[in-house]
C-alpha cells in the first residue's frame, strides 16, 4: 500500500513511476488549464488518471457530470472521499488504455470531452486507442511531454513531424495551447510539459476511400523515415505496378502533407483492391 490515513485524516500517498504520476501542485496553473478547457453545466467530461483530484475539483465545481478513470487502486478511497457526494461524479477502476469510452457515451447529442494530465510512458498509445474512439467526443484536452505535442502539432519540414501527427491530424485539429514547467509538478518530471486540445473533425478534411490502408501506408513510410516511399512501402509496391501511380516515389515521408497521404493511400487502395 503507497496510501494510508496520517493521524490529522488526511491520505497520503507516495508518488509512483510506474503509473507516470507527477502530480500537479501549482493553483495559477491549475486554473489556467480549467479555463482552457471550459467546463460547462450540462457537459459530461472524462477525466483520465485524476490521480489526487488536482483538476478533479474545478471541473465537478463547474456543474458538469464527471467520470474519472484510476488505474492506482491506492488513490481510489481518497478520490471517493472527497468527490463521491457529488451527483453525476463516478469513478472507475480500470487502465484508460483498454477502458471501452462507448460505455460512457448517453446519446449522440452530448459527446464526451476527455480531459488529462497524461501518464507520459502510455500517452502515444492512449492517444491512438482515443482516437479510435473519436466519435465519442467533442474534443480532448492533454497534458503532455511538449515534445509530444510537438508531434501532434507539427507538418513537413520539422523533425518533430511522424506518424503521431498525421494520424492526429487526419481526425482532429491540434492547438498546443501553452508550456507548463517542471516545477508545477510534485515530483517534478524531467522534461518541459504542454497542454494540447484536439477537437475532432465533424466531418473529415481529406477523407481516405480506406482508413485502415491509410493507416497502413502511414505507419511503413515513417518506419524508414529517410527512406524514399519507393523502399520504404516496398511491401505494398511490390505487389502492382508502382510506375502507373500518379505520385512521386523519390520523395520522403517527412516532406508529405496529410492529404498527400490520403492520395497516396487512395492510389494504393485503387491498385491493390480495384
Ligand atoms: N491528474 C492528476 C494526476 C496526474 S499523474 C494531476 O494532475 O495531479 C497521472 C495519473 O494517471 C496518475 O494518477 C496515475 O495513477 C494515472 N494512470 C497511470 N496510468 C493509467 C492508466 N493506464 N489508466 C488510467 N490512469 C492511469
Amino acid at each position: 500500500m503507497s496510501s494510508k490515513r496520517s493521524d490529522n485524516g488526511f491520505f497520503q500517498h507516495q508518488a509512483r513511476k510506474r503509473f507516470g504520476q507527477n502530480f500537479l501542485v501549482d493553483h495559477g496553473i491549475i486554473r489556467q488549464i480549467v479555463r482552457a478547457i471550459g467546463p460547462q453545466s450540462g457537459e459530461h467530461l472524462v477525466e483520465i488518471g485524476p490521480g489526487q483530484g488536482a483538476i478533479t475539483s474545478s471541473l465537478i465545481e463547474s456543474g458538469a457530470r464527471l467520470d474519472v478513470i484510476e488505474l492506482d487502486r491506492d488513490l481510489i478511497p481518497m478520490l471517493r472521499v472527497q468527490f463521491e457526494q457529488h451527483a453525476g461524479f463516478r469513478i472507475h477502476e480500470a487502465d484508460a488504455l483498454s477502458f471501452d469510452f462507448s460505455t460512457l457515451a448517453d446519446n449522440e447529442d452530448t459527446k464526451l470531452r476527455v480531459v488529462g494530465n497524461l501518464p507520459y510512458n502510455i500517452s502515444t498509445p492512449l492517444i491512438f486507442h482515443l482516437l479510435a474512439h473519436r466519435h465519442l467526443f467533442q474534443d480532448m484536452h492533454f497534458m503532455l511531454q511538449k515534445e509530444v505535442v510537438l508531434r501532434l502539432a507539427s507538418g513537413p519540414g520539422d523533425k518533430n513531424y511522424g506518424r503521431l501527427g498525421v494520424m492526429a491530424q487526419y481526425y482532429c485539429d491540434i492547438e498546443d495551447l501553452f508550456d507548463v514547467p517542471p516545477e508545477c509538478f510534485r515530483p517534478a518530471p524531467k522534461v518541459m510539459s504542454a497542454i494540447v486540445r484536439l477537437t475532432p473533425h465533424a466531418q473529415l478534411r481529406w477523407p481516405a476511400n480506406n482508413e485502415a490502408r491509410f493507416a497502413e501506408v502511414v505507419k511503413l513510410a515513417f518506419q524508414q523515415r529517410r527512406k524514399t516511399l519507393r523502399n520504404a512501402l516496398k511491401p505494398l509496391l511490390e505487389q502492382m505496378d508502382a510506375q502507373t501511380l500518379d505520385v512521386d516515389l523519390s520523395l520522403r515521408a517527412e516532406q508529405l502533407k496529410v492529404p498527400d497521404f490520403v492520395h497516396l493511400a487512395n492510389q494504393i487502395e485503387a491498385h491493390l483492391s480495384p
